[in-house]
């Protein structure tokens, strides 16, 4: 088997009513699970220092207690639809928080609010009619403040309750509903850079703009290891954790090609699942790189000339596609998504054409062609997928930026709704 453990939207109201389970991950109620003699969870968020508040309580009110007596923390999430559109330095997510005197449980949306934001301080509304609402569509245990804290990925939505024009969830959620059958699952690889606060890319000269100095060619950054090749491992291994600790269907992580550059994977998980999981994945990133000095940035290509870019390789597969003689119907997504390649090049991140060139690993914006084991094709077969006759699909082509609701819509648009 390729993989385990069904994903499956598991806040989606549509599909479980009531009550929604709460994720795997450590909440009150369930023990947590022990690393030496402190609980997992707690030791997470006493390490992550800065924002622990609750620290400082320690010794006044004993362990237990001071999660029953605290108010809790809702960190409201949501994406202002500039992902990559505002150069390295600034990403597209925000986020304020909201303190509870009712605690919600991780895992539940029933007690959580609607609230809302300045739409006109994020460039989704006027400023003489600013406001835009903020729809709580996920929840997790928040790995930094610790229990009972948690992280609210929010959808956006217009004062008449519609769908923000930014809010590409909204459409991933209406192909989830219409494809429960297909079962649809996505893997996503998120490729991305640490940067000091000048600009330049970790591992890199401070001299020159980034674009060579101290660092060798391309070669032993990859998976590597050693004070020389890399760079900016406590952070990535800290991020790993604290994904670990909210619950996240987070499949690992690794250096990557170019130095200060790093990759980690959310799946498998469904069509709306994967964009929650992943966005909050990359707001723990950027919230965690805040403590360390380094901004971590998702632009598709962080240093022009002979250094690979960065994408959101999107692996996908359906039940059909997982079972014996599942290559058919892989081959056949193929071939439909060679039918729609600028549908989908438009929704595969700002800045892509940089990164698409035919080098590095990639295969140039203006060609399309999918194949075996082949990593400067525009699809994937993985060898495996290939051997065993069942799987998956690898799209490479979504740049770092891309937004994971829209990639995840459009794939299920082509290929199982022929739309
Ligand atoms: P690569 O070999 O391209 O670097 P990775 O191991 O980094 O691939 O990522 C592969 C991703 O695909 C993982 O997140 C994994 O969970 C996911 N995946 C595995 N099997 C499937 C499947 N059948 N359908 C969708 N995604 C899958
Ligand atoms: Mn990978
Ligand atoms: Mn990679
Ligand atoms: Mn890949």
């Amino acid at each position: 088997m390729l993989c385990c453990g069904s994903p499956d939207d598991a806040q989606n109201p549509a599909r479980k009513p009531q009550p929604a389970p709460a994720p795997a991950a450590p909440s009150q109620g369930a023990p947590a699970p022990l690393i030496g003699r402190v609980p997992a969870h707690r030791r997470i968020y006493s390490n992550l220092g800065g924002r622990n508040r609750l620290r400082n309580l320690k010794g006044v009110v004993p362990g237990d207690s001071l999660a029953a007596m605290t108010a809790q923390c809702a960190e409201y999430i949501w994406l202002d639809g500039k992902e990559g559109g505002k150069g390295w330095k600034f990403n597209g997510l925000r986020s304020k928080t909201k303190v509870l005197q009712t605690h919600v449980p991780a895992g539940t949306l029933d007690g959580l609010p609607i609230w809302n934001f300045d739409g006109s301080s994020t460039e989704q509304s006027e400023g003489h009619f600013s406001d835009c609402l903020l729809k709580p569509v996920f929840t997790c245990p928040d790995p930094v403040r610790g229990a009972p804290h948690i992280l609210v990925m929010c959808e956006v939505m217009d004062k008449d309750m519609t769908p923000h024009p930014t809010n590409m969830r909204a459409e991933a959620a209406r192909c989830r509903d219409v494809t429960v059958d297909l079962e649809p699952w996505f893997g996503m690889e998120q490729e991305y850079t640490m940067y000091r606060p000048d600009g330049t890319p970790l591992g890199f000269a401070l001299a020159n703009g980034g674009t060579g100095g101290e660092v060798d060619a391309q070669g032993p950054y990859y998976c590597g290891v050693g004070a020389n090749a890399m760079f900016g491992r406590d952070l990535a291994e800290e991020h790993m954790m604290a994904c670990v600790m909210a619950g996240l269907k987070i499949s690992g992580i690794n250096a990557e090609v170019m130095p200060g550059q790093w990759e980690f994977q959310i799946g498998p998980a469904g069509v709306t699942e994967v964009g929650d999981h992943l966005t909050i994945a990359r707001y723990l990133l950027y919230l965690l790189g805040e403590k360390h000095g380094i901004t971590c940035a998702i632009t598709p290509k962080p240093v022009k000339g002979d250094w690979n870019g960065a994408g959101l390789h999107t692996n996908f597969s359906t039940k059909p596609m997982r079972l014996p003689g599942g290559i058919d119907h892989i081959n056949a997504a193929c071939e439909k998504l060679g039918t729609k390649v600028a549908e989908h090049i438009a929704v595969y991140g700002d800045g892509n054409a940089d990164r698409l060139t035919g080098q590095h690993e990639t295969c140039s914006i203006e060609e399309f062609k999918y194949g075996v084991a082949d990593r400067g094709s525009s699809i994937r077969i993985p060898l495996q997928t290939s051997i065993d006759g069942y799987g998956y699909l690898e799209d490479r082509r979504p740049a770092a930026n891309a937004d994971p609701y829209a990639v995840a819509a459009r794939m299920v648009k082509t290929v199982c709704l022929n739309e």
